[in-house]
């Protein structure tokens, strides 16, 4: 069930830092989404390809689609038409699909970097080093992808109570988010915080909060 008051005190909250509202969507019904929509809200996320299919088929067209998730290299293909941005892009391996089937679709699409910065082994992403590397040369080399615009970076902190090393992951991705911001006019989004973290988020940097169960309740 959708907490529209949790919602609109949320959006409130977000607006004066500028700070975009992703609505994660995941394993929540069409209808849930529909209900949101109604309220304003546009930016949805998803971690599953199959799942955003069948609810980007019968929602609203001008909802913008995120694909947060785990990316698996052959399954860009599914969703390169319509996918508005891409948060979880963790090698130069799913770069170069989506850069391909961004061009077979005339378009340009989206994407986010995804950051390693919790002390968990079992999160994605790159390095925060190996991030810097790969920025720097995709800078140096702008004409190599032209169907992919990296935008910014994404990650998630330590699932803990502990907010101090929350809030030092945070402040970890935002110096590195910083750092290219200041030089690549397009590199505008940091996608960082959720539910449990957002507020430390919003304290640190972020422009972008993913936040799934404070409005939708409980996945099942
Ligand atoms: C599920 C998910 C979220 C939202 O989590 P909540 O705790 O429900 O806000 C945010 N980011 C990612 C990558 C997720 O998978």
């Amino acid at each position: 069930m959708v907490n529209v008051k949790a919602y609109h005190s949320l959006v409130n909250e977000l607006k004066p830092g500028n700070i975009q509202l992703l609505a994660v969507s995941k394993l929540q019904p069409a209808q849930s989404i529909l209900q949101l929509y109604n309220e304003g809200q546009r930016d949805f996320g998803e971690n599953y390809v199959q799942e955003m299919l069948e609810k980007q088929e019968v929602l609203p067209n001008d909802i913008r689609w995120h694909f947060i998730g785990h990316l698996q290299s052959n399954k860009v293909k599914y969703i390169a038409s319509f996918v508005h941005l891409i948060h979880g892009v963790d090698s130069e391996k799913l770069l170069l699909e989506i850069n391909k089937q961004a061009a077979k679709n005339g378009r340009v699409i989206n994407c986010l970097l995804q950051v390693h910065i919790a002390q968990e082994e079992t999160k994605f992403g790159f390095d925060p080093q190996e991030a810097a590397i790969l920025l720097e040369k995709l800078i140096a080399q702008p004409s190599a992808l032209t169907h992919i615009c990296i935008r910014g970076l994404m990650g998630m902190a330590s699932f803990t109570e502990n907010t101090a090393t929350i809030r030092s992951e945070f402040k970890i991705l935002y110096r590195l988010f910083q750092q290219f911001h200041s030089r690549v006019s397009f590199f505008d989004c940091l996608s960082m915080g959720m539910t449990s973290d957002y507020t430390i988020a919003a304290e640190e940097g972020t422009t972008m909060v993913r936040v799934g169960s404070l409005i939708f309740g409980d996945r099942k």
